[in-house]
């Protein structure tokens, strides 16, 4: 039997990854985060000088390199051109300018096929800002997680601390919600909430709850599929 194909999307911050992380863990599945594609694309064209607004030098460049996910679930890594950049691609430089390069429709076509391909076999978990509405609309379970802004900053804040980065909070919050208005305003497939996909709130959950929600729905599916 065909394993199924679960679409996480949501606003930055909403908790998508962690939670990814751990459904496809629990499943046996493989987790594509689709925004660690967009981030990559992104810091290559920093890194290559090209401005944002030279769409067509930006859409070359998505298609002449080569993104690979490695879905461990302990290190999960992100490679451009064979090159490891993990931790790159979470630079504030990297968040600022993302918006700009994946609202670009050849950067877009590119990464599409990409996921397209790497749910081809299913038992797959992907999340980002379009997967249930563009991506893969097929997908047998749809999550839309969103969570308030003041929750989403206070994760992100905790997030950097570990990572020996001191932020400010209010700062974080209109960095989201810059960033909330531009992935939504955006002509071509901004973040929206499929019509079939169930809106999961975390603002008031821990992670523990928000992957078990996710891990019993997709088992009911499974069980439906088998029988
Ligand atoms: O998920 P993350 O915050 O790392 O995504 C970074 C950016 O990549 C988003 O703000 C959005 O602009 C873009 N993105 C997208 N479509 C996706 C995933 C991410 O446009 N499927």
């Amino acid at each position: 039997m065909r394993k199924i194909v679960i679409a996480i999307d949501g606003p930055a911050g909403a908790g998508k990854s962690s939670t990814a992380k751990l459904v496809a863990r629990k499943l046996g599945y493989t987790h594509v985060d689709t925004g660690a594609m967009y981030r990559a694309i992104t810091l290559k064209v920093l890194e290559e000088g090209i401005p944002v607004i030279a769409t067509e030098k930006v859409s070359a460049l998505a298609q002449r390199s080569e993104i690979r996910l490695e879905s461990s679930h302990t290190s999960p890594r992100v490679f451009i051109d064979g090159r490891d950049v993990t931790h790159r691609i979470r630079s504030s430089d990297v968040t600022k300018a993302v918006s700009s390069v994946s609202s670009i429709q050849g950067v877009r076509e590119v990464l599409v096929r990409e996921q397209r391909k790497m749910a081809a076999k299913g038992g797959v978990v992907l999340e980002g800002r379009d997967i249930g509405t563009v991506v893969l609309p097929d997908a047998e379970l749809k999550i839309f997680m969103v969570a308030n802004v003041a929750e989403r900053a206070r994760r992100r804040k905790k997030e950097l601390a570990v990572a020996g980065v001191d932020v400010d909070e209010k700062n974080l919050a209109s960095e989201i919600e810059e960033r909330d208005r531009r992935d939504s305003t955006r002509d071509t497939s901004p973040l929206k909430q499929a019509r079939d996909a169930i809106v999961l709130d975390t603002s008031n959950l821990t992670l523990n709850e928000q992957v078990f929600f996710i891990v019993e729905r997709a088992n009911e599916i499974i069980k439906k599929k088998k029988s």
